[in-house]
């Protein structure tokens, strides 16, 4: 099976890759944020634990992501593999999803980080702003708040994969036929 992590700071454009991607692939899709703003819409206990870390630019708590992660990767029936965005966002989660996988016969495939630098990723969240309707895209010191968790928590998971010659990075700036090109180039040499 393939697993690709789709990495990148938060407005990298790794949610519209996945989509492009699940598509030419055969993959499933999984983003922790979609997951947590749809526990969030329904307001469940899940949800409602999320929610002030959300809405704070903070991660949720990693036992909270990594069990509600384990339970999606099990609900999925038969796949060919998935494409992980937005996780794992911190060194226990890619622990913990290598030994979920292992306990499956399976690994990371590899790594695909999209590199956005980040006055690029600041103005592209807060037009996305205007449509998305999320709070969390809308106020500039949650987004850079967002951002420097990505730098402190996040950014140590590409060095985790890195060790183990599975990190891989693509330039995020160009149309995004351009950067799926760059992606699929990547993808491509890793399942030959
Ligand atoms: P995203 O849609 O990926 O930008 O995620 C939105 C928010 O959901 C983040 O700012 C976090 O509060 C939370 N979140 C999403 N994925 C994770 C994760 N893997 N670990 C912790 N928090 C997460």
């Amino acid at each position: 099976m393939i697993h690709l992590i789709l990495f990148g700071p938060p407005g990298s454009g790794k949610g519209t890759q996945a989509e492009k991607l699940v598509d030419h692939y055969g993959l499933t899709h999984i983003s922790t944020g979609d997951l947590f703003r749809y526990e969030m819409s329904n307001d469940t206990p899940l949800g409602q634990k999320a929610k002030e870390y959300m809405a704070a630019g903070e991660l949720v708590p990693d036992e909270v992501t990594i069990g509600m992660l384990r339970n999606k990767v099990n609900s999925v029936p038969a796949t060919k593999g998935f494409i992980f965005d937005g996780f794992p966002r911190t060194v226990a989660q890619a622990e913990a999803l290598d030994k979920f996988l292992a306990e499956k016969g399976e690994e990371i495939t590899g790594l695909v980080a999209l590199d956005v630098h980040e006055e690029e990723i600041v103005k592209r969240i807060l037009l996305r702003g205007k449509t998305s309707g999320r709070p969390d895209d809308n106020d500039e010191s949650i987004i850079r708040n967002r951002i420097d968790v990505y730098k402190s928590e996040t950014t140590p998971v590409s060095d985790h994969y890195h060790r183990i010659g599975k990190s891989h990075t693509v330039q995020g700036i160009g149309s995004l036929d351009e950067i799926f090109q760059r992606l699929t180039g990547v993808i491509d040499s890793l399942i030959d």
